[in-house]
Order: C-alpha cells, then sequence, then structure tokens
C-alpha cells in the first residue's frame, strides 16, 4: 500500500528543496540554503559555504567582523554565482530561500534580475526590505514545510532493493 502522502505544492516543493542543500551549509553559525527557479525549472542551488578550496568555518573556526562570519559566501549569492560560472540567465527567477536574505545579498538578487523571494524564517534587521520594496521585488512569507522526506522502497512494488552485499563481491 501507498502512503497517502499530500503531494507538496510548487512552493513547498522548492522551499523543501532549499531546506535540504542547506544541509551542505558549512558555517555553524547559520545553515541556509537558496533555490533559483524560472518557469518551475530550478536554475541553481546556493548553500553559504566557503569560497571553493578554502578552509571551512566548521573546521577551522568561523571569521568574525562586526559579529557577523565573513568567511563564507551566502547561499544566494553561491547559486548566483553557480549561474554566472555556467552561463544561465537569472533574469525573470524566482528566489525559494530558508531564511530572509541579506542587505548584501537582496542587492545582489536585486541585480540578477531576481522577481520574488519566498522565505519560510526572517532575519535580525537589515536594509533588505527596504532594497526589495524599491525594487518591486515582493517578498512571499509561508509556513515552513514538513521537512520529511517520504520515501520508502518497501511502498513501491516496481522496486528492487539493492543487495550490496552481492553488489561488492
Ligand atoms: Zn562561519
Ligand atoms: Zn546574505
Amino acid at each position: 500500500m501507498v502512503e497517502n502522502k499530500k503531494r507538496p505544492s510548487w512552493d513547498e516543493y522548492f522551499l523543501k528543496v532549499a531546506m535540504l542543500v542547506s544541509e551542505r551549509a558549512t558555517c555553524p553559525r547559520m545553515h541556509v540554503g537558496c533555490v533559483l527557479v524560472k518557469d518551475k525549472q530550478i536554475l541553481a542551488t546556493g548553500y553559504n559555504g566557503s569560497i571553493p578550496g578554502d578552509a571551512h568555518c566548521e573546521d577551522e573556526g568561523c571569521i568574525i567582523v562586526d559579529n557577523h562570519c565573513v568567511r563564507t559566501n551566502h547561499a544566494e549569492i553561491n547559486a548566483i554565482t553557480q549561474c554566472a560560472t555556467h552561463g544561465v540567465n537569472t533574469s525573470g527567477a524566482k528566489a525559494y530561500v530558508t531564511n530572509m536574505p541579506c542587505t548584501t545579498c537582496s542587492k545582489a538578487l536585486i541585480a540578477a534580475g531576481i522577481k520574488e523571494i519566498i522565505v519560510f524564517s526572517d532575519y535580525h534587521d537589515t536594509l533588505a526590505t527596504e532594497f526589495f520594496r524599491k525594487a518591486n521585488v515582493p517578498i512571499i512569507k509561508l509556513p515552513i514545510p514538513n521537512g520529511e522526506i517520504h520515501y520508502n522502497l518497501d511502498n513501491y512494488s516496481s522496486a528492487k532493493k539493492i543487495n550490496f552485499e552481492d553488489e561488492n563481491k
């Protein structure tokens, strides 16, 4: 019997992906995930983490300036730079982010042509709300989706389990 779990809406789906992406974050002070979406298509994902090749906060400690860790690029910046390095046009995309973007990220998102921000959590005082308002970028605040992933091989009659002991012989 297939369990009758509610199928997530598109907004829940992309927010849930953002939650999953945040699991890759490397700064213990904050875990953020960002998913850039256009026409229901994921363009790129990002989480807050160090410059590629550099040490991670969780290994070497944070670099604190004015009570903020500055070692990492934020999730939103990393999603935008993913697009920059792969030649993906972000203009007109939506940004699904686990947390309200900071001032710096709000400016980058606006400059990248992002037209809507969807979040389920706020951030401490920043100028982001004001910048988004001036740029006519709406901020949609939704409840946090159920974080569980419902996947049980036993539910699906077509699925055949892999016997890893045999595979590794
Ligand atoms: Zn850090
Ligand atoms: Zn930020």
